[in-house]
């Protein structure tokens, strides 16, 4: 299996080839093709399965086929991934650019416990994808600086690790931001009880 039987396009394989990657992970087999083709995920797996390309690849892929059909149209945030951490914010966007490279699929990172003006400005540029933390995200959606209204693929990553750190209000608060015609993926670890509970109330 590759990547291209996959249904993988063209300027996101050359990118893939720049990596090194060779062939899709396990969790890339299953994942890809049910993301190309628009479908929620509850997805089970460890850092180091190759998880963020699952949901990476798919997505940019979405938005550049969008980006070819609204040549000119102005940029509107299109996906939000919300991760807890904020290495895992920088990893997870760093992903986003690699593989994206020959796509102009923009994205930008979010997280506390920094100054907010490069954020917002980057925001102002427009961009596709937001890669965040979730206090944050709220801060500077209070104060206007980011609108969830055009969010058409949504992805929780970690999403144990979210509820163990007490992240729940902070993300239902989100997912009220959030159109109801949307993807919805969830990446955990461990899948607990509560969690299931989680997702299923959160519509997934
Ligand atoms: P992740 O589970 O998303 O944290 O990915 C773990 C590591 O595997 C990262 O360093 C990725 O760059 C790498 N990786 C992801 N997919 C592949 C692949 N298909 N082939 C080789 N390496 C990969």
């Amino acid at each position: 299996m590759t990547f291209k039987d996959l249904g993988v396009i063209d300027p996101i394989l050359k990118a893939l080839e720049a990596k090194g990657y060779t062939h899709p992970t396990p969790i890339q087999e299953q994942s890809i093709p049910i993301l190309l083709n628009r479908k929620d995920l509850l997805g089970c797996a460890q850092t180091g399965t190759g998880k963020t390309a699952a949901f990476a690849i798919p997505i940019i892929q979405h938005l550049y086929n969008d980006s070819q059909n609204n040549q000119g149209r102005r940029r509107k945030v299109k996906a939000l991934v919300v991760t807890p951490t904020r290495e895992l914010a920088i990893q997870i966007a760093d992903n986003f650019t690699a593989y994206g490279k020959f796509t102009g699929v923009r994205n930008t990172v979010i997280f506390g416990g920094v100054a907010q003006g490069p954020q917002k400005s980057a925001l102002r540029n427009g961009v596709d994808v937001i890669v965040a933390t979730p206090g944050r995200l709220l801060d500077l959606m209070g104060q206007g600086f980011v609108s969830l209204r055009d969010i058409e693929y949504f992805v929780l990553d970690e999403a144990d690790h979210m509820l163990d750190m007490g992240f729940i209000h902070d993300i239902r608060k989100l997912i009220t931001h959030l159109p109801n015609k949307r993807q919805s993926l969830f990446f955990s670890a461990t899948m607990p009880k509560a969690f299931i509970k989680f997702a299923l109330t959160s519509r997934i």
